[in-house]
């Protein structure tokens, strides 16, 4: 009767997550639908912890201290309301209830909505940082019922990564589906960030002629500075790592797969209009590099550029390339954060942006030192309308735009791929352009299909519209 939390679900999270709260000093009563699993757990991993097992739901609830706290790691989707469904009859009024799977956020809305109407607190909780982040600290993004907070914030910031000041990486972030919306931005920009490592990488390779060990070196220099995150840490293991005397890397075919978030959130910026265009760019990407069949066949028929000699500009086009990915990174960061304010509009959230910024500093793929200069123009100004336009970021991408331009008119010329990071120099080029060509667009609209246009000469709002062919 007086355990600290419920944890249902002991795969690969749940365990790590146990044990996790274990470590901080939580009683934990761990529950999986085939029971073995939660035997082979006890007898295992956790052997010698405080955690206990239940063979049932029932055992399970009875062994919770009220308002009880039940946290769900199952397979994502309509197993959680399944989940759901089997525990109400066995909770109480006021009694918490957390999803940390990896939910679509419209699921956590309704359910949040759903189950408040019944008497119960629902959060819906982004956990990121996999399995090693699950056992030693992740990122967590909780929202929901706002009053199951209290009842939880002190396990999930033990539990969560720290930044380097100590502060954990897990906050309140908003109600509803908001903590699942920010999960699922962290990994679309999660996709980005990987692609836009992949473009730079075939560049060295293909045009550049250098081998795994000297692209290597080149990572290790990159995450000394500006770039330095999780993801080149891990490329530049990646690039080094051998098995018997050969290169992991040069075995692994080159087919992307996918698990749907970095979808979700390019879908999400098509429904709120938001020009979050290299993450769509960087899961297009994937689709492209997983139709291998289709691509041998064409790399037997279409013409590709003629061959291109940079050797004599290797160490500038290096250079620039870190320039590119620097710059690049940084538009992908502001379109997400463009993502993520328009649906705090829409459902008012109130996200708080720099905080945001701080539970992605530690435990997840994305941690970066660069979060700490978007927590600090956040800070600074937090309705700042783009990060783009704060001065840092601005002083950043006026110093690499010269790299980035000439490394990707390079790409271009040598029939390089290099969507994400193509895109990205797309999209800068375009929001600071005053005067963009959808005069053009708006006149061609009105010509086909009457559907107006306003005029820079009239007042905002007022609608033209003109008979292009002077008929009718
Ligand atoms: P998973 O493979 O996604 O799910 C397996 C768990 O779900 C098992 O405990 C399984 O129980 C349970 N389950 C499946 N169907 C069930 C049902 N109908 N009723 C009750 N339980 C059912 O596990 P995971 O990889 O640990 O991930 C858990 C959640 O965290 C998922 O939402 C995942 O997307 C998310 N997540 C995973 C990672 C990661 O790195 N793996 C990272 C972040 C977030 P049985 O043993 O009985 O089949």
């Amino acid at each position: 009767m007086n355990y600290d939390i419920a944890l249902i679900g002991l795969a690969v999270m749940g365990q790590n997550l146990a044990l996790n709260m274990n470590d901080n000093g939580y009683k934990v009563v761990a529950y999986n639908r085939t029971t073995s699993v939660t035997h082979d757990f006890l007898q295992g991993a956790a052997k010698g912890t405080d955690i206990i097992g239940a063979e049932t739901l029932e055992e399970m609830i009875s062994k919770l201290s009220v308002p009880r706290k039940v946290m769900l790691m199952v397979k994502a989707g309509e197993v959680v309301d399944t989940v759901i469904e089997s525990l109400l009859p066995l909770l109480d009024e006021g009694d918490v209830i957390i999803d940390g799977g990896n939910a679509n956020y419209p699921d956590s809305q309704r359910r949040a909505i759903d189950l408040k109407e019944k008497g119960f607190r629902f959060i819906g909780a982004g956990v990121s940082g996999g399995e090693e982040g699950a056992r030693f600290g992740p990122s967590i993004m909780p929202g929901g019922n706002l009053e199951a907070w209290p009842l939880v914030k002190e396990i999930f910031q033990a539990i969560s990564a720290k930044t380097e000041n100590g502060d954990p990486c897990c906050d309140w972030v908003g109600a509803n589906g908001a903590g699942h919306f920010v999960k699922m931005v962290h990994n679309g920009i999660e996709y980005g960030d990987m692609q836009l490592i992949c473009e730079a990488y075939q560049f060295m390779k293909d045009q550049l002629h250098m081998s795994n060990d000297e692209m290597q070196q080149v990572f290790a220099e990159w995450d000394k500075g500006d770039l330095d995150s999780y993801l080149i840490e891990i490329t530049t293991d990646i690039l080094g790592y051998q098995e018997d005397g050969t290169y992991v890397l040069d075995t692994i075919l080159d087919k992307a797969g996918q698990k749907g978030t970095g979808k979700w959130t390019a879908i999400n910026a098509l429904e709120f209009g938001m020009p979050v265009s290299l993450i769509g760019e960087a899961v297009f990407a994937r689709c492209l590099s997983a139709l291998k069949q289709e691509r041998v066949a064409a790399s037997k028929i279409l013409a590709a550029p003629q061959a291109q000699d940079y050797s004599a500009e290797k160490t500038e086009l290096i250079e620039a390339l870190g320039d590119a990915l620097l710059a690049s990174k940084i538009v992908s960061y502001a379109q997400g954060f463009m993502l993520m304010r328009e649906a705090s509009e829409h459902f008012e959230w109130d996200l708080q942006y720099g905080s945001i910024a701080q539970l992605w500093r530690g435990g997840c793929i994305i941690r970066s030192v660069f979060l700490d200069d978007i927590k600090a123009a956040y800070d600074k100004n937090p309705q700042l309308d783009n990060l783009l336009v704060d001065e840092y970021f601005t002083n950043k991408i006026a110093a690499a735009q010269s790299g980035w331009r000439k490394v990707l008119a390079k790409a271009i010329e040598a029939g390089v791929p290099t969507p994400a990071m193509s895109s990205a120099l797309a999209f800068y080029d375009g929001y600071r352009t005053e005067t963009l060509p959808a005069n053009m667009l708006q006149a061609q609209r009105d010509y086909f299909g009457a559907h107006t246009y306003e005029r820079i000469d009239k007042p905002e709002g007022e609608r033209f519209h003109t008979n292009w062919t002077g008929t009718g």
